[in-house]
This record gives structure tokens, sequence and C-alpha cells, in this order.
């Protein structure tokens, strides 16, 4: 089969990272015995330098033509001087915005060898396994009316839903649980907003479609406290926006470091659009030494969501895992004065490991 994957490098580690990521295609697409067109379009500050523009008309075509697209990181202080509409950031809103995707996956999990970058005791760790579901582009972000009212002594932002906003990302939450451990745990704050009782309401009759998913309902602020507490209870966690937002950074931190993070943000139909979770990283950018597994694991949930290839996205995940059971570390995971591999040494471990 021929599959198409664009890669968006963008700035600071994003060419670095992608570049492993990249390499590690390659291999899988041998091994898989497939021809994958692997491709590279602009975005960002280096699209924005070469074009006057951070998301050039080519690239938006040339992402909807494909099966999946793997983005590296936008941004920088270079650029941080610019207006807003060409800020590289505006890039990335463009392009989410244009492949429509709405789901917003953060797989959440601790890895045995690395529980001591955590600020948490590792028997609260231990089996933290989870996906965090965000609803992407409704909600309080979005919703009109959105300002100052009455001469600037009230303001007003709009927390607003439809039906089909809903239910389209909870449907998508519903099929991952699936897929995973088949418990649904879906937040919210149907105690005081009127969204959330609408949001808890079709989430109940979503349910009645998935019979060996078991659904539990919790309130935002009870899971903030849940996911210190006892996050290995979660398996895939569904929620709107603004919570999910927050959520997804608070369980971030269980995992002890930024450079094992990966993100897939997904649509009804098209492709679907993976990145690691942290930026472009100006203060390490060149020197490479920067941590390529948060877009290794992105090219893994690439390969599970996108290409249908779950086996082989597991494999890549174990390299990954075997990688650190044995001792590699990045500068980021090695901690202050010891020994560490760099980019291109982690990713050829890990290569090696498949
Ligand atoms: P953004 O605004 O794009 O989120 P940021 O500056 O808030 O950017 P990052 O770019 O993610 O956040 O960087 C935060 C810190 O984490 C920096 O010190 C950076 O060097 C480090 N960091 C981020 N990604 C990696 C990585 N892949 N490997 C090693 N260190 C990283
Ligand atoms: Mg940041």
């Amino acid at each position: 089969m021929t599959r198409q994957i664009t890669i968006l490098p963008g700035d600071g580690i994003g060419p670095e990272v992608t570049k492993e990521a990249r390499r590690l295609l390659e291999d899988v697409a041998q091994a898989v015995g497939e021809t994958w067109v692997l491709e590279e379009a602009l975005i960002g500050g280096a699209a924005y330098d070469a074009t006057g523009q951070p998301l050039p008309p080519e690239t938006v075509e040339k992402c909807k033509a494909s099966d999946a697209i793997l983005l590296g990181a936008v941004g920088g202080p270079k650029w941080d001087h610019l207006p807003g509409d060409v800020r590289p950031e505006a890039g990335l809103l463009g392009i989410r915005k244009q492949l429509g995707v709405f789901a917003n996956l953060r797989p959440i999990r601790t890895w045995p060898g690395l529980l001591l970058a955590s600020p948490l005791k590792a028997e609260l760790l231990n089996g933290v396994d989870m996906v965090i579901v965000r609803e992407l582009t409704g909600g309080l972000y979005f919703g009109e009316p959105k300002q100052r009212l009455n001469g600037g002594d009230a303001v007003v932002d709009t927390l607003y839903y439809t039906r089909h906003e809903i239910e389209r990302v909870v449907r998508q939450a519903f099929d991952i649980a699936r897929g995973r451990r088949k418990k649904l745990t879906s937040v919210d704050k149907a105690n005081v907003l009127e969204s959330s009782r609408m949001w808890r309401e079709i989430v109940q009759s979503i349910a009645g479609e998935y019979p060996d998913v078991t659904v539990e309902h919790l309130l935002v602020d009870s899971a903030a406290m849940q996911l210190i507490q006892r996050p290995n209870q979660f398996d895939v966690v569904v929620t709107e926006n603004m919570f999910g937002d927050i959520l997804s950074d608070e369980a971030a931190v269980l995992t002890g470091s930024i450079g094992m993070l990966p993100s897939a943000s997904l649509g009804a139909e098209g492709p679907g659009l993976y990145e690691p979770v942290h930026g472009s990283a100006p203060d390490i950018a060149g020197s490479g030494v920067a941590n390529p597994l948060a877009s290794f694991l992105s090219v893994a949930m690439l390969l599970r969501h996108s290409l249908g290839l779950e086996d082989v996205a597991q494999h890549v995940e174990d390299a990954v895992l075997h990688v650190i059971e044995s001792g590699h570390r990045t500068r980021d995971l090695a901690g202050q004065g010891k020994e560490s591999v760099g980019t291109e040494q982690m990713s050829a471990l890990v290569r090696s490991e498949l």
C-alpha cells in the first residue's frame, strides 16, 4: 500500500527531532514492506522566513492530501516581535483549523526506570497509563460573545457547544477506550454548568452503543485531585476544551519529563496531526541533545490512529521502553552531571531495538 505522510519540521529542535522520526518511519515502512511517501513542508517561523506566511497554502494542500501529518514544533524568540497573525503559533492554529481536528489525545504514562524524574512518590505512579481526550475546537475558548462590556467594567466569555460537537468527541473517546482497557471517565462540572449537564446526558446516551465500555462521571475538581492521589485508576478521560487543557498539563507532570510526551489531534475523517507536546526549546536547539522520544511516540500514535498499524505502534513503544530500561538517557532524562546520549544516538538505539 502507498501511504503519504507529510512532515512539518518547523522551528528550534523541531527539525532535529523530526529528522530522526523520519528515519524511524523509513525503517518501519521497510519492515512492513510498503511504499511510504514522506514529504516535507514549511510551517511556523521557518515558513515565515521563506514565504512571509507561517502557513503557506502549499503546506495546507500537501497536508490535506496526506494520510497523516507529523509536526516538530513551532516558534522561537526570533519571531516573537511579529504581529499575531503571522507569528509561528498562528501556523499551528491554522493547520489544526484547516484539518478540522476536534479531538486532542494526550497519552500519559509512566516509564519504569524514569519514575524518579516525577515529583510524585514512585508507589503512586506504578502502572499509570491513560489517554486524555480533550475537545479542541469549541467551548469557552471560541464561544461568542467574548468581550468587555459596560465600558470595561464587565466582561463575558461564552461556553458554547452544539450536540454534534459533543457527540463526535465523545464517540472518538469511546472508540479509543474500546481499543484499550475499556474504561471511560467523563469529566465535567455538572453540579453548576448547564453545558456540563448536556455533556453528561450525551455521554450517557452514547454509552448504550458501547456496552463493553465502563463509564464513570467525575466532577473536574475531583478529577484534579484523583489525578494526583490515584492516577493509575484512569484509562481514557474525555472532557471539554478548558478542563482538558488544565488536566492534561497536570497529568503531564506525572511522567516527569516533557521530552517523553506525544500527542495526536484527530477529526472525523481526514488526516490526523501528530506532534510532541514540547515546544521548540530554543535554549537547546542546534546542540544535538534534544530528546527525540516524544516524536517517536507521536509516530507510534500516527501508526495506530491514522495507518491502523496497532501492532507496529506497540513495537515502537516497546522499543522505547527497552532502551529506557537498559539505562540510556538523553540529557533531559539523565539529570545534572550524569552521562547522557545525544539525539541521533538515542534515535539509533531505539531503531536498532525494533
Ligand atoms: P512553547 O511555548 O512552544 O510551549 P516553551 O519554551 O514553553 O515552548 P519548550 O520549548 O517545550 O517550552 O521547552 C521547555 C523546557 O523543556 C526547555 O528548557 C527545553 O529545553 C526543555 N525541552 C523541551 N523539549 C525537549 C526535548 N525534546 N528534549 C530535551 N529538552 C526539552
Ligand atoms: Mg509553553
